[in-house]
């Protein structure tokens, strides 16, 4: 008997579970969106390491049209007031056809629709109510319908309301202490930036990340800084965190921007219900200084899809250890990023940019810190 899957959520997280269900005979799945339909508007980047490009080849992503993405050869590293630091070259962690990526984040979702749109997608379902039948599980919707399934796996972000009624509790994400202000830079406006690497700008408080998103040359700019919550707008943010250390910097975000605070996970739950999964920001939403958030919620997706395809007894555990593992690497890595980038002591900063000199070159750390995550 072929297994039922119901997939809360349509973001990377779940499209790219209902895609490797897809190529799976044992399993019937549907996704239910809350919302009326994707959201191809938010055009800000994303970067994909080799972990989850591998991942996304098993689906085809290497037929994707070329234009659309980019594959950055090395992230430089400066200091806020432009100061070259040192540089880490990523073509090292690379395989022919698998390459560090960087797109729009619309250029990743419109990929992953395109099998799952048709057939296994439904929007405005919002869920009511989940109990247990009869060895099954009963999804209430608030539009009276329902569905009887095997497993639930819950895609539905930060602030998953689905993890709420599940556990009958709630698991507010925290405030991670920054915002994001993001801004894309057209092509033909580009000021000086590099738009064939990632580069990284540390400052006092403040970092600031761009990389190009396709072969356009469009770059995503993204400034990390950090604030107390809500408390600013993004103009004070600015005056307060940036203008100081780079006018320049401070002029650029000053237009088109849009601004998010950054949540992270209060810790990983483990599901009480063995026939739930929790898979992406719904798992853990994890800081952005390691840029692994959609690789790790694709890692979660196929993790979990090998597992259902092959009827694995001891799933929900065996699911649980593997991801939980990874995710504590990512989380340990991104705290001592977020911590490094950041720094204002000028004592400490000259000791952190002699060790990052250091280690970008020294072939076994780069195994243990970023292998141990991009393989
Ligand atoms: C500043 C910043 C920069 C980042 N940069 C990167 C990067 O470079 N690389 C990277 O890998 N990651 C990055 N990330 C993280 C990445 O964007 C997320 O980790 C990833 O999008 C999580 O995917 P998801 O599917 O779990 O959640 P989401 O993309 O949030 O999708 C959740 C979906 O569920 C739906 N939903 C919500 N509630 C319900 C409900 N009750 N019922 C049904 N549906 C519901 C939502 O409408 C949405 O469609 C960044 C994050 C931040 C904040």
């Amino acid at each position: 008997m072929k297994k039922k899957i119901a997939i809360i959520g349509s973001g990377i997280a779940g499209l790219a579970l209902g895609n490797l269900l897809k190529k799976n005979q044992n399993c019937d799945f549907m996704i239910y969106e809350k919302d009326d339909g994707l959201k191809f508007d938010e055009g800000y980047g994303i970067q994909l390491s080799t972990n989850s490009i591998s991942i996304l080849n098993d689906i085809d992503f290497d037929n994707i049209d070329k234009k659309q993405i980019f594959n950055p050869n090395k992230i430089n590293f400066f200091s806020i007031k432009n100061k070259k630091i040192c540089e880490l070259d990523l073509k090292v962690f690379n395989r022919s056809d698998v390459k560090y990526t960087t797109l729009r984040r619309s250029t990743l979702i419109e990929f992953l629709k395109e099998k799952v749109y048709k057939n296994n997608l439904k929007f405005n379902k919002v869920v009511k109510k989940i109990s247990e039948l009869k060895g099954k599980m009963l999804i209430n919707f608030e539009d009276n319908t329902n569905d009887l399934v095997d497993y639930i796996c819950v895609c539905d972000g930060v602030f998953s309301n689905t993890k709420t009624i599940i556990e009958n509790k709630s698991y507010k994400p925290k405030y991670s202490g920054s915002v994001a202000i993001r801004k894309i830079l057209k092509s033909s406006n580009l000021e000086g930036f590099d738009n064939q690497n990632i580069s990284i700008f540390m400052g006092s408080n403040s970092h600031i990340v761009s990389y190009p998103i396709n072969m356009k040359g469009d770059l995503n700019l993204v400034l990390i800084s950090r604030t107390k919550f809500n408390s600013e707008n993004i103009n004070s943010i600015l005056e307060k965190n940036i203008l100081k250390q780079n006018k320049k910097f401070s002029d650029i975000f000053s237009e088109d921007t849009k601004s998010w605070p950054i949540y992270v996970s209060n810790k990983i739950i483990k599901p009480k219900n063995d026939k739930v999964f929790y898979l992406g920001d719904a798992f853990h939403t994890l800081l952005p200084t390691m840029a692994q958030g959609a690789s790790q919620s694709i890692e979660d997706a196929y993790e979990l899809s090998l597992l259902l395809s092959k009827n694995v007894t001891n799933a929900h555990s065996t699911y649980h250890e593997k991801r939980s593992k990874k995710i504590n690497a990512v989380i340990y890595r991104s705290k001592l990023n977020y911590f490094s980038f950041h720094l204002s002591n000028s004592f400490l900063t000259k000791i952190r940019n002699y060790l990052m000199k250091t280690m970008t070159k020294n072939k076994k750390f780069l195994n243990l810190y970023l292998g141990k995550v991009y393989n």
